[in-house]
């Protein structure tokens, strides 16, 4: 199985709760400002099989499904890539309270919470704020460059439901030059060797970028094996207007191309990406922006429109799901939407079904099953 049967079985059961009630204080209608030749209203519209119009399903079933949770933005490394650091340098020393991040898992109820950054393990409440997002039934990927890990595992415990995910962009030579620092990368390993070794579940999170060789990822990969981790989670960058270098970051049809053979990749390691976010990146379908689907909290509040993005800091969930105006962002509406193909925006539509095709469903089906 790729995931838990109970994370598995959780996340259906609240899709299928959340698609049959959508939470009415979170739904905005946009339907009657859609232009009639922007494509990508696919929340708005559905063609039935005789090219007529009608609402689509998920028009009014907005609902979270990943917190991108940011206790702090504060950081021991300055990754080349690394857009927080720059964007929030000047709230780089601010932090949540225990409060403010438990408030937020309970306001919004997205049953998957992903504790970043900054790097979570300088947050001081960071194994409180895990044990108490655990007694909520959240399911956690704590996103880490790995430094700490080893050293602080051991105020831990494994459980089901808690992920390490290790942040690593290549072999060690690539990696340590993407960070900006020697030895981040045997640190990182050495962490991963010690979460498994206590029993903990453990992946890794890898950026690709325009310099990235995909055989190196492969090689990355065939190293980790040793380990047994517990998946492998893969996107393209999105280029931040707080990063400068503007070379690493990749237009759509370089992302096609450097995931054209990605299916190789899937079939052989244990990828955490959805199939039909796979084929996104393919270029083998289209799927809409979702970014409601994984909202952003950190220090200012709750960021709109997405973890990439930000027009907005709103006060409240309900004022980020009803104030933003959804129907701007997305590819072909915003012109820093242009080039994004990352999965905050775009994982939600493949986990909610929306454009899906006709055996969709015995893929995924299949994909959880591996
Ligand atoms: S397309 Fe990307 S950058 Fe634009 S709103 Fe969606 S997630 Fe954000």
């Amino acid at each position: 199985m790729r995931f838990p049967i109970s994370m598995t079985m959780g996340l259906a059961g609240y899709i299928y709760r959340n698609k049959r009630n959508p939470p009415p204080n979170w739904q905005r209608d946009d339907s009657k400002k859609s232009g009639a030749s922007n494509p990508f209203r696919i929340l708005h519209e559905k063609h039935s099989h005789g090219g007529k119009r009608t609402p689509h399903p998920m028009i009014s079933k907005r609902f979270p499904l990943v917190l991108m949770l940011e206790p702090l933005h504060a950081c021991n490394l300055t990754c080349t890539g690394c857009g927080r650091i720059r964007e929030y340098e000047t709230t780089i020393s601010k932090r949540l309270t225990l409060e403010q991040c438990l408030g937020a898992s309970d306001e919004c109820g997205a049953p998957v919470v992903s504790i970043c950054g900054g790097e979570p393990f300088l947050y001081p409440e960071l194994a409180q704020l895990t044990r108490q997002l655990l007694e909520r039934n959240r399911h956690i990927y704590l996103c880490t460059n790995g430094m700490f890990l080893r050293k602080k595992v051991h105020e831990y415990t494994p459980d089901k439901r808690l992920f390490f995910n290790v942040h690593l962009d290549g072999l060690e030579k690539t990696h340590d030059l993407a960070v900006e620092r020697e030895g981040v990368f045997q640190e990182a390993v050495a962490g991963i060797k010690a979460a498994k070794e206590k029993g903990f579940k453990v992946c890794t999170n890898t950026t690709v970028y325009q310099e990235t060789d995909m055989k190196e990822i492969w090689e990355l990969y065939e190293f980790l094996e040793q380990f047994d981790l517990d998946g492998h989670m893969i996107a393209p960058a999105y280029g931040y207007s707080a990063v400068n270098d503007r070379e690493i970051f990749m237009t759509r049809d370089d992302i096609r191309e450097k995931f054209k053979n990605i299916d190789a990749m899937a079939s052989r390691f244990k990828l955490n990406s959805t199939p039909v976010y796979l084929d996104f990146l393919k270029g083998e379908r289209d799927l809409p922006c979702t970014a409601w689907g994984n909202p952003t909290y950190n220090v200012e509040g709750w960021k709109g429109p997405c973890y990439l993005i930000t027009d907005a800091h709103h006060k409240t969930f309900e004022a980020f799901m009803t104030e933003t105006d959804w129907e701007s962002y997305g590819h072909g509406n915003d012109p820093r939407c242009e080039h994004c193909m990352m999965h905050c925006g775009y994982e939600p539509s493949a986990a909610l079904g929306i454009n899906s095709k006709p055996g969709d469903n015995f893929t995924m089906l299949r994909w959880m099953l591996r």
